[in-house]
């Protein structure tokens, strides 16, 4: 089976577009046929691409997943993908866009989290309805892109909340939150303690990572596949609330990214670190979600506060 990918570095993004006659930004609609073939949308059939150009000049792919037995805001969409797999890796900016079909105003609102967001230039392809993911814009030219203002004029988002020193969703932040005493009791049988203990300092790392400027209620998950592999995954909030992404998605998302090209059911262990009396709490919901796509998947949660200095 052909590797899938996530990301390409900016060495190899620049001779890919040379070997096809092209510039980067002439490569990302090319692209975006591959990005659309990694979505995992069972109950909509609709499958969505999106090719980011981080900042480091590096190729970053997203597509969207959905998850049958569960509502539909569960779901991830292609764009939340791609800004989760951009957070992964360290990448510090988005400065363009291809993406199959034009981003759903969730996402256009998603989007601002990120500190330039109004300069995204962003291009449709427009072929996320044809069979042969042939793709309208394949040969597109950098003057198809427009910028994210254009798509989302007078919006909503950090400025309107928050001090512009806050750090935004890409920006490299630490939320300062340790375990509390009584952590290390209540663990489930079924989870190694020893693995239960590793994966439950790299879901507070991910709380860490975690961008909740909105609730001050970070957290982050950590999983686990039946080969040992971790993956960890960081609850990003948006200024509009709703369209945040779970922390429990997040963690599919480096799932995915990390290489596992099987399903979820591979996952047999997690763990959620939130704030001790959060006022957003992501257990239950990260409870179902893992039981729905998991049902043999074991959970515990572990509650942190903020170090004291
Ligand atoms: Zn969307």
């Amino acid at each position: 089976m052909e590797q899938r990918r996530f990301v390409i570095e900016a060495s190899e993004a620049e001779s890919m577009a040379k070997q096809s006659g092209l510039t980067v930004l002439q490569l990302l609609p090319t692209l975006v046929k591959e990005a659309r073939s990694l979505a995992r949308s069972p109950i909509s059939n609709y499958y969505v691409g999106a090719v980011g150009l981080g900042s480091s000049g590096r190729i970053f792919f997203g597509a969207n997943l959905e998850f049958p037995g569960l509502p539909l805001h569960q779901s991830v969409h292609a764009e939340q993908f791609l800004i989760t797999n951009l957070s992964l890796n360290a990448e510090p900016g988005l400065n363009y866009l291809a993406v199959s079909a034009a981003p759903c105003g969730h996402c256009r609102q998603f989007f601002q989290e990120i500190r330039n967001a109004p300069d995204i230039q962003i291009l449709i392809t427009d072929d996320s309805n044809s069979n042969n993911c042939g793709g309208v814009a394949e040969n597109g030219d950098a003057n198809k892109y427009e910028s994210l203002s254009h798509f989302l004029p007078h919006r909503f988002g950090p400025d309107d909340l928050l001090d512009k020193n806050v750090a935004l969703a890409l920006e490299p932040h630490h939320n300062h939150l340790s375990f509390l005493s009584d952590s290390n009791s209540n663990i489930p049988n079924g989870i190694n303690s020893r693995v239960c203990d590793d994966l439950k300092y790299e879901a507070l790392e991910a709380a860490n990572k975690s961008h909740a400027p909105y609730s001050n209620c970070p957290s982050g998950v950590a999983l686990m596949d039946c080969e040992g592999k971790v993956y960890r995954g960081s609850y990003m909030e948006s200024a509009a609330y709703n369209p945040s992404l779970g922390p429990v998605q997040a963690a599919l998302v480096a799932y995915l990214v990390g290489g596992s090209g099987d399903g979820y059911e591979k996952i047999v262990a997690a763990v959620l670190v939130e704030k001790e009396g959060a006022v957003v709490r992501q257990e239950y919901t990260a409870r179902l979600l893992l039981q729905m796509i998991s049902p043999k998947c074991e959970f515990k949660v572990f509650h942190c506060g903020l170090k004291s200095c």
